[in-house]
């Protein structure tokens, strides 16, 4: 049950409104209807007013009418199949337009905007990043179609902004993924009653886009294969396509190989009279080619699919003594030999096996045990089923090998599910249920995904609502996937256990354990063993009859041994990892059910969506008989109830008022228009504030940011200078001290007069003195400095070096020339003073010299 409540929203019974549907549609549609002319005009069934399944039929037929084939339907796209090419919807100029679109979802409803969205979506990065295409319709509704035009459109998108080099790649990829099409449509669809092209086989597409989300590769996951299909088909229905293009494409050459002459019929081909367009044997093999598979494995496949023909042509009888295993018809020998030769398996334990047990008994000992005629029919399908599940696999395996990118090269995907819609035959078995199961899920995973996002809206816009019950379909989940009291459960226990299954026991058992489920019933007017179940698109009566033995899917351990003796390299390779299910004396197997495995592919599945955004699209059958432009009032509402698609309108109808709009004066309308305009423009205004100052707070942190370095340099430039210079003082007083340690006694020094001021605080002067006699002897001694030893004696020295004269030069007659120049190293012994008000730097030393 989902918490969330919305207003309006109240879940009706799917059968309700459609006891009589001209009736309704006169009452309903009256306000409606009023102007019939502008029905096609609504581009979203949001828009309808009253929302009901009636007049969203009509729109939808409306619009099917003037050639509109997509509607929005909230977060839902609604497509309906025109059944025939229409000109101009699917070109490379729309694909552009869409893409160029500065708001493609304002453009008209397309499957091209669901495409674009999902793409736009990678691009912004938002979480999650990843995104999901989910293409859902019953069996002919066009999912196919779409997944092939959602494919194309990626193919043309991720490669029109790169570079020629990634172009190729590109293509190269969009190539074989297309390619990849032909061989999973050729061995996984098949011509049913509702579809000539029915998909028999779900399958998630993974497009693989690196950085610039270019697509770079692809991968395919594939979900519960039909293969009862290749030993048995349904009345007016075909096996898988392979089978007939083989038997109607093949050469002259082919033929004789494959032992299929023109006039040789096959039990196991049904209805090969009816012409179609997929039976087109050459494009598989080219397709087959282009992705690698070359004539020689070619060859062991076609072997393969030739032997499983001829093997359907083998028929059984009874023999008198039921001690010995039955007979095979005589007219059907050859194809045992037939079938031998092609699978290239030893003809007689072929003939043996399919007729015989074989029970271990003990550790050693193995009994032979001949089987009953009908287990006979059930072996020999078996093994058909068995080798064409595994050979669709192997394909599966060899395509993703060919088109999947190294996981290094892409970082975001965008996934396309196509699943088979919801299905209710006259009878209905295990497929069916894990069909509808499946679609259960995804009917959950939507509700609880578009709820939230609806709900997510509503409160950041402030917008008020009220909210009411709504009932999810948690409950018939619960049905069937319970534990340990759940319809699957069941079953699987019940399969588990070795013995004979009993329909009628397990129906018993069914209504005794989920007798307190509202969704499980059971129609008292039915004799045969069965129950009933209402999914949230309409209740489903399964037959129980085979359901278990369906469930078990049993494999005979002989015959999986016995292909693994095959002499085809491809069989042998399907099956040699292959361990055979032995039977063990005491009959306790290990079963993996069929129920078991498509839980856990279902709930991988499940795990993806949930990582990823995702997006609906809902394909529409106008009708059964799958012709062009025809649209059937009976067969669409069917299918719109099936799909929830009315409970979807109305969950979004009620949410929005939007369907209140519609219906109002233009004036008001253009009114509310303004007032969007207006508050748009504030938020646009805003928006531009913050974003000024942001980049003002930016520029400013930069310009401190640089300040702070300038300074950081300029502080280590001077350091590294005042540390030079300190180096070189030390070096200076290291020499001058070990040289005055050197001189025997210390001088007295006399020092002559000196030279003023001004010498003392000029870097360097020049004093020519021309005075004479006292002063110019006085001057002389300024020059120079008398070093009296007490020994007596005396050294004359010029003041060079101590008082900065740098040289002296009396002439013979007149004045002495003086050149005075400070030297530094009059300062090597000083150290800059770091006080921080103190003279520093030149001045200092000027200060300091005086
Ligand atoms: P599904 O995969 O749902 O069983 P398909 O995709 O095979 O159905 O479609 C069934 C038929 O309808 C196909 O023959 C296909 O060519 C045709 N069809 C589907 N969608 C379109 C479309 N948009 N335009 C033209 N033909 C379409």
């Amino acid at each position: 049950m989902i918490s969330l409540q919305v207003k309006g929203v109240l879940k009706k019974s799917g059968h309700a409104h459609r006891k009589s549907l001209n009736d309704s549609l006169d009452g309903e549609l009256k306000g409606f209807l009023i102007d019939e002319g502008q029905l096609h005009t609504y581009d979203d069934l949001t828009k309808v007013n009253p929302v009901t399944p009636t007049t969203v039929l009509k729109c939808l037929q409306a619009r099917y009418r003037a050639q509109v084939f997509y509607t929005h339907a909230g977060c839902t796209l609604v497509a309906l199949n025109p059944f025939q090419p229409i000109p101009g919807l699917y070109t490379l100029e729309v694909m552009k337009q869409y893409h160029c679109a500065p708001q493609p979802q304002e453009s008209k409803p397309h499957i091209f905007i669901v495409a674009e969205e999902a793409y736009r979506n990678v691009q912004g990065q938002v979480d999650p990043v990843n995104q999901s295409l989910v293409v859902s319709g019953e069996s002919g509704a066009g999912k196919t179609w779409t997944s092939r035009c959602l494919m194309k459109y990626y193919a043309t998108v991720a490669a029109s902004s790169s570079q020629m080099k990634s172009q190729d790649t590109v293509e190269m990829i969009e190539r074989r993924v297309l390619d990849s099409n032909p061989i999973m449509e050729a061995f996984g669809n098949a011509c049913t009653l509702r579809n000539s092209n029915s998909s028999r086989f779900g399958k998630y597409i993974q497009l693989q886009l690196d950085r610039s989300q270019l697509l770079v590769g692809a991968s395919v996951q594939t979900y519960l294969l039909e293969k009862t299909r290749v030993a048995a088909q349904p009345a007016n229905e075909r096996n898988f396509h392979i089978f007939y293009q083989m038997t109607k494409g093949a050469s002259v050459d082919q033929r004789k190989d494959w032992k299929i002459p023109y006039d040789q019929s096959f039990a196991w081909l049904p209805n090969a009279e009816k012409a179609l367009e997929e039976d087109c044997f050459n494009e598989t093999v080219e397709a087959m080619l282009h992705l690698g598979i070359d004539t020689e494995k070619q060859g062991h496949i076609f072997r393969i699919l030739a032997g499983l023909l001829h093997l359907g042509n083998i028929t059984f009888c009874t023999v008198a003594d039921e001690s010995q295993p039955c007979d095979i018809k005589e007219h059907s020998k050859d194809c045992v030999q037939d079938c031998a030769g092609l699978l290239d398996i030893p003809v007689e334990e072929l003939q043996t096996y399919l007729r015989v047990q074989t029970l271990r008994a003990g550790n050693q000992s193995v009994l032979f045990r001949p089987c009953s005629l009908a287990d006979c029919w059930v072996r020999r399908d078996c093994l058909a089923k068995v080798i064409y599940a595994q050979l669709f696999e192997w394909l599966v395996m060899f395509i993703n090998d060919s088109v999947c990118a190294k996981k290094s090269t892409w970082c975001n995907f965008i996934g396309l599910l196509d699943v088979y819609g919801f299905e209710c035959f006259q009878v209905n078995s295990l497929e069916q249920l894990c069909i509808n199961y499946a679609n259960e899920k995804l009917q959950q995973h939507f509700v609880a995904h578009y709820l939230k996002a609806q709900q997510e809206e509503y409160v950041s816009e402030g917008l008020e609502w009220s909210f009411v019950k709504y009932q999810d379909n948690q409950g018939c989940l619960d049905l069937l996937e319970g534990i340990p009291t759940g319809v699957f459960s069941l079953l699987n226990e019940e399969c588990r256990l070795n013995r004979a299954s009993d329909a009628k026991q397990f129906q018993g058992r069914l209504e005794k354990e989920l007798s307190g489920n509202s969704s499980m019933s059971r129609d008292k007017f039915s004799k045969l063993p069965h129950f009933t179940v209402a999914h949230y698109a309409g209740k489903v009566s399964y037959q129980i009859e085979g359901m278990m033995e369906k469930n078990k899917d049993p494999v005979p351990p002989e015959l999986i041994h016995l292909v693994q003796k095959s002499q085809n390299p491809l069989l042998h390779q399907l099956f040699a990892d292959r361990q055979a299910e032995d039977q063990g004396a005491r009959g306790l197997r290990q079963v993996v059910t069929v129920v078991s495995r498509f839980k856990n592919s279902l709930e991988s599945l499940m795990k993806i969506l949930h990582s990823t955004t995702p997006h609906y699209t809902r394909c529409i059958k106008p009708n059964p008989e799958c012709r062009p432009l025809t649209f059937r009032k009976e067969e669409v509402i069917l299918q719109l109830e099936a799909c929830g698609i009315v409970e979807t309108i109305h969950i979004s109808a009620a949410g929005f008022p939007i369907s209140l709009l519609t219906f109002w004066p233009n004036l008001q309308l253009e009114l509310l228009e303004e007032s969007r305009i207006r508050a748009r423009s504030q938020r646009a205004f805003a928006i531009q504030c913050c974003w000024h100052r942001y980049q003002r707070r930016r520029r400013h942190a930069r310009r401190r940011a640089a300040i702070l370095i300038q300074a950081g340099v300029r502080s280590w430039l001077v350091r590294r200078e005042v540390q030079r210079w300190n180096q070189a003082a030390a070096v200076l007083q290291r020499s001058w001290r070990k040289w005055r340690d050197l001189r025997e006694e210390e001088p007295v020094m006399v020092r002559g007069w000196p030279m003023g001021l001004a010498l003392a605080s000029a870097p360097t002067i020049t004093v020519s003195m021309t005075a004479t006699g006292f002063h110019k002897m006085m001057s002389a001694m300024a020059c120079l400095s008398a070093h009296c030893f007490r020994s007596g004696e005396y050294k004359v020295e010029t003041n060079q070096f101590k008082q900065g004269v740098a040289s002296i030069r009396a002439q013979p007659r007149g004045s002495i020339k003086l050149h005075y120049q400070r030297s530094p190293l009059l300062y090597a012994d000083r150290r800059p003073d770091h006080k921080r008000d103190g003279v520093t730097g030149l001045n200092q030393i000027l200060l300091e010299g005086i």
